[in-house]
């Protein structure tokens, strides 16, 4: 594989893959199974923690259960990638630096982008103050050492998202003493069929959470959520679940960022402010036939795979490919024995088929376990990672809505 030429001498081309989330994990890993034998390419994958989060069982995290330590160095071992820890401080796009923990600086010549995104705790008055949030794994287990020491009390969960579902009925499993009450603006499933829409319902209810949506939270204050209008809601425990809010650190830097600060990408996921930068997973806007993507593990682990194997077509002069990626279902637990899945077309709208029960939750710890198969076959396998639905006539070109 040829890297750089300067006159003749070949230098080393610097890959730096930012966040170790499901997107830059999967770059990291699909990158360096690709590259392992070229000594011309080091790829480089940083991460504030050394332990890998499973964003996907945040909420369990929150009511107490204990997870498995996933160390990051262990995930990437036999791929040859290097793992440096440290926090993000700084990307200079014109430098082609990353700055870590104000401290050191990472040059690269092709730049990942994968810093992910969490619920935007700046949205709303007090929330910053008075709520928890499930962004991390600490914040996670704060929320969990208060609830355990609450005894009995109220919690709300703001936000009706797949989020505040899962952990409003999470928490009101595993605290049964405890007052649960999901606030949003849309009906928790707003977005399944009907039936499906009704099995969530009567499971919430089920498990004891009062849920009120068509409300609009105005304040966070200790001990209440004001509600727009002026009804004060009281609570002892606030969990924020609501909107996306992205690192600040792309729009610092000058790449070209939508509203919601997420780094604008063209069809093979190269910025197009600055096409030696790739953003991937929740960081980016990446736009299909459907619409720009939202979040999920489901669409980012694909997102991290395609920009490996956009840089190796590039490292080898050939150009990259458009990313084409139709979604395929929407599992959501229900504590830890129940669950709703529902498939989807490729633009996220509901088909008739879904699951439920037990099936359901073993359908969706299937789903939540199956990076680890996945990272582990990519290794030994790399091209096994680029199988992903790619939305068929949904994402062929020109199939704008
Ligand atoms: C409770 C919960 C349940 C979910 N369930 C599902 C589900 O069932 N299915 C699904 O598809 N999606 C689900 N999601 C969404 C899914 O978790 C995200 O879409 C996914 O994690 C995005 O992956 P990512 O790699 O883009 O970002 P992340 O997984 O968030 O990874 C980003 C990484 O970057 C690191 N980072 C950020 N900033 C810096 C910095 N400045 N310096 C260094 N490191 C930094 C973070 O620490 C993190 O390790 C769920 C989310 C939550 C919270």
């Amino acid at each position: 594989m040829s890297a750089q030429h300067e006159a003749g001498v070949t230098t080393t081309h610097r890959v730096v893959i930012l966040g170790a989330g499901y997107a830059g994990l999967s770059a990291a890993i699909q990158l360096a199974s690709r590259v392992k034998r070229s000594e011309n390419v080091r790829v480089t994958l940083v991460n504030a923690q050394e332990h890998f989060t499973e964003r996907l069982r945040l909420h369990m995290t929150a009511t107490g259960q204990e997870l498995a330590e996933l160390s990051i160095p262990e995930l990437l071992e036999g791929t040859g990638a290097r793992f440096v820890r440290g926090w993000v401080t700084a990307v200079d796009a014109d430098a082609k630096t990353v700055r870590i923990d104000d401290e050191h600086v990472l040059p690269y010549d092709t730049l990942v982008y994968g810093l992910g995104g969490v619920a935007d705790t700046a949205a709303v008055p007090g929330v910053e103050d008075h709520a928890y949030a499930l962004n991390s794994a600490q914040d996670a287990e704060a929320l969990a050492d208060r609830l355990a020491r609450l005894g009995r009390g109220t919690v709300v969960v703001a936000g009706s998202g797949l989020t505040g579902i899962e952990s409003a009925a999470e928490i009101a499993e595993r605290h049964p003493e405890l007052n649960v009450v999901l606030l949003g603006r849309r009906e928790p499933g707003a977005a399944m069929n009907p039936k499906a829409k009704a099995y969530l319902r009567s499971a919430l209810e089920r498990l004891g959470v009062r849920v009120r949506s068509g409300v609009e939270v105005a304040k966070v204050l200790p001990g209440a959520v004001e509600l727009a209008g002026g009804e004060s809601v009281p609570a002892d425990v606030v969990l924020w679940t609501s909107g996306t809010r992205v690192s600040p650190l792309a729009a610092a830097a000058g790449l070209t960022v939508d509203e919601h600060g997420r780094v604008v990408t063209d069809a093979t996921l190269r910025s197009v402010s600055h096409p030696e930068v790739y953003a991937v997973g929740d960081a980016a806007a990446i736009r299909q036939g459907y619409g720009v993507m939202h979040g999920t593990c489901q669409g980012g682990m694909p997102t991290g795979v395609h920009a490996a194997m956009s840089i190796v077509r590039a490292l080898k002069g050939k150009q990259p490919k458009p990313f084409r990626f139709g979604y395929y279902h929407t599992p959501v637990s229900l504590g830890r024995h129940d669950a709703v899945v529902q498939f989807t077309h490729p633009d996220d709208s509901p088909r008739r088929v879904h699951l439920t029960g037990r099936v359901a939750a073993r359908y969706k710890e299937t789903v939540t376990v199956s990076p680890w198969p996945t990272w582990g076959r990519m290794k030994k396998m790399p091209a096994s990672g680029a199988f992903w639905p790619r939305g068929g006539r949904f994402t062929r070109a020109g199939a704008a809505r």
